[in-house]
């Protein structure tokens, strides 16, 4: 589902890509034809050009007619947008639409959306409930539906409309007025049910015809005998909806209208895509939903590519975009982990071509980052929460130093700043019988989940150095030993058995793996009493190179099992769920 979103999307920006490079030889055309028939000085800018645009003027050129038509300054037969495209399908595919409301709807608002599912043949209305936009877009998404509309209210009336069209918008917000149900006339005639035809006034300029189509392909194609009409008339920027049916009285025709009334007033048009709560500026989007730390894809390129009008830069581009250019954009990107920011700079010619839509294809959203609980609720009754943050920034061959995006971000948060985040619950499950021995690997930040296990028990009054052994490791000792102290103190209260190994703190290096094999009998010894093992931290090698430590030297050597019967007894463990890893 989501490649063939990415698919279609890149289909999509590459129509677009060249439609806009039409659009800008017909603006060119239109203006060099207007300096032929006046008689004025071609522009500098135009002039090389002039001589091959001339001829191309004599063949295609529709321009001014069309400008005429729709009264506007710039025309022809090609420039129509590809915001437009959106609709392609319209008249060939009939739409198919879900209407909603705002959270807790009157019931005023909940009549209206029910006359509104009547207005709109192949609607469907949809408790809003507790969902957030963003769910009911997905939700839309996945059952192919066209059009999602939402009516929100005002102290029980309906005050606007917002009508997105799916999946890629644009999104269309009215606001309603003078909104007159079929509910609150008496006697009023029965709804039809045949397909509409509509009548469309006064929408002449570019926005009205963008209006025109927005609200047209709300509705399939009618048969050429039904008898209701629907009139979008334009007066002012105020739109007036009216429904009619009719029918033929000899020479005449009777009209009688089937309600609802209302009048829309069109107050935005927006291309970015509907889940990002509205309203945000261009900068708060750069600054809270994209990722500029991210590391670009190959799809990057080839969007920088479809809009570049430098040679070199595009044709960089495009190699680094290909299949063959695969090894070139992981040595130019993934290896020196260069940021999608730093290509941009590098591409600065083909940056600056790039238009809103692309720019937010081209920018990754910030996905949520997990971070362990390194304390208990207990002790603090449940207000405070502890993070063991390891602040991600390291080196590549380029200068700058990479530096993580959210542990440089908490980093820098100050005391009284909000974070906001949710809790969900932590795969690590741990006995509950306090006196099953735990052997509890976690060097780093792969401490925190023991930790707050350590603080619960330690409440508890059930901590104890028989059953709690922390394997624990850093590179020194006076530099990185997280939570020293505290560890300490349970020690020496005979709380917790702990093993360290600092890696850097002499010649060889020494790892939680080297620990699990210098007390190997005593954890051998654990295993039989029916222990439950844990790992945490690090999942590059650490979990392998433990686990390897285990199966070689604890269930083999010490356990005198083969290593094939040492490794079956751990996938036993780990199917057992005494054998559990949570690694990041
Ligand atoms: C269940 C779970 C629990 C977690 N608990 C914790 C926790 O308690 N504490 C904690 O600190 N983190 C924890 N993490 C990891 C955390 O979610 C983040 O991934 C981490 O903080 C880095 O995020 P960031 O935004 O700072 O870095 P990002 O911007 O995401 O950058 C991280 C990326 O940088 C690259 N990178 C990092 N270091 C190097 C290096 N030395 N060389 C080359 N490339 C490198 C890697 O590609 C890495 O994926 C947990 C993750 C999970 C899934």
């Amino acid at each position: 589902m989501l490649r063939r979103q990415a698919r279609l999307r890149r289909e999509y920006l590459y129509r677009k890509s060249v439609e806009d490079k039409q659009k800008n030889i017909q603006a060119k055309k239109d203006q060099l034809k207007r300096c032929l028939e006046e008689n004025i000085p071609i522009h500098g800018d135009l002039r090389k050009e002039a001589l091959a645009l001339q001829k191309r003027i004599d063949y295609e050129d529709k321009g001014p007619e069309r400008a005429a038509v729709i009264g506007s300054f710039s025309g022809g037969a090609n420039t129509q947008s590809s915001q437009d495209d959106e609709y392609r399908y319209a008249g060939v595919e009939d739409p198919k639409i879900m209407i909603t409301t705002s959270r807790e709807p009157s019931a005023r608002l909940k009549m209206f959306v029910k006359e509104l599912r009547l207005i709109f043949p192949n609607s469907q209305r949809m408790n809003r409930g507790g969902y957030e936009m963003s769910q009911l877009i997905h939700a839309c998404r996945a059952n192919e539906v066209t059009d999602f509309i939402v009516v929100h209210e005002h102290r029980g009336v309906p005050d606007s409309l917002v009508i997105c069209h799916l999946p890629y918008g644009p999104t269309a917000s009215f606001t309603l007025s003078g909104v007159v149900m079929r509910h609150d006339i008496p006697d009023i005639g029965p709804m039809s049910e045949q397909f509409p035809h509509l009548i469309f006034h006064n929408f002449k300029t570019d926005l009205g015809l963008r209006t025109m189509s927005i609200l047209k392909y709300l509705f399939p194609v009618p048969k050429p005998d039904s008898k209701r009409v629907i009139t979008f008339a334009n007066n002012d920027d105020y739109i007036c909806f009216r429904q009619h049916t009719y029918k033929k009285a000899g020479k005449d025709i009777e009209l009688s209208e089937i309600g609802p009334r209302f009048q829309m007033k069109l107050y935005e048009i927006k291309l970015v895509p509907p889940f990002l709560k509205q309203p945000h500026t261009l900068y708060e989007i750069a600054e809270q939903y994209w990722d500029l730390r991210s590391y670009p894809t190959q799809y990057v390129f080839s969007l920088l590519a479809q809009v570049s009008e430098d040679k070199l830069e595009r044709e960089k581009c495009i190699e680094l975009s290909s299949p063959e250019g695969q090894e070139d954009w992981l040595n130019y990107c993934r290896r020196p982990k260069r940021t999608v920011l730093e290509v941009l700079h590098d591409f600065h010619k083909s940056a600056s071509k790039l238009t809103l839509e692309v720019v937010f294809e081209l920018f990754s959203t910030i996905k949520p980052r997990s971070f362990s609980i390194a304390s208990s609720c207990l002790p603090s009754g449940g207000r405070d929460i502890d993070l063991l943050v390891a602040v991600v920034n390291y080196k590549t061959k380029l200068l700058k130093p990479r530096l993580g995006l959210a542990s440089n971000w908490l980093k820098d948060l100050k005391i009284g700043d909000k974070v906001f985040g949710w809790i969900k619950p932590g795969t690590l499950v741990f006995p509950k019988d306090s006196s099953t021995p735990h052997i509890m690997i976690g060097p780093g930040t792969g401490l925190a989940p023991f930790r707050s296990l350590l603080q619960e028990r330690e409440k508890l009054q059930t901590a104890k150095k028989d059953a709690l052994h922390l394997i624990f490791g850093c590179r020194y000792k006076e530099k990185d030993f997280h939570c020293r102290e505290e560890l300490e103190r349970m020690v020496k209260q005979d709380k917790l058995t702990l093993y360290c190994a600092f890696s850097r703190d002499q010649e060889d290096k020494v790892y939680v793996q080297h620990k699990i094999s210098e007390n190997k009998d005593l954890l051998w010894q654990l295993v039989s009493n029916k222990a439950y093992i844990y790992i945490s931290g690090n999942a590059k090698n650490m979990p392998d190179n433990v686990k390897e430590a285990f199966v070689e030297d604890v269930l083999s050597k010490t356990g005198g099992q083969t290593l094939e019967e040492a490794r079956t007894m751990l996938k036993e463990l780990e199917t057992s769920g005494r054998f559990q890893v949570e690694a990041w």
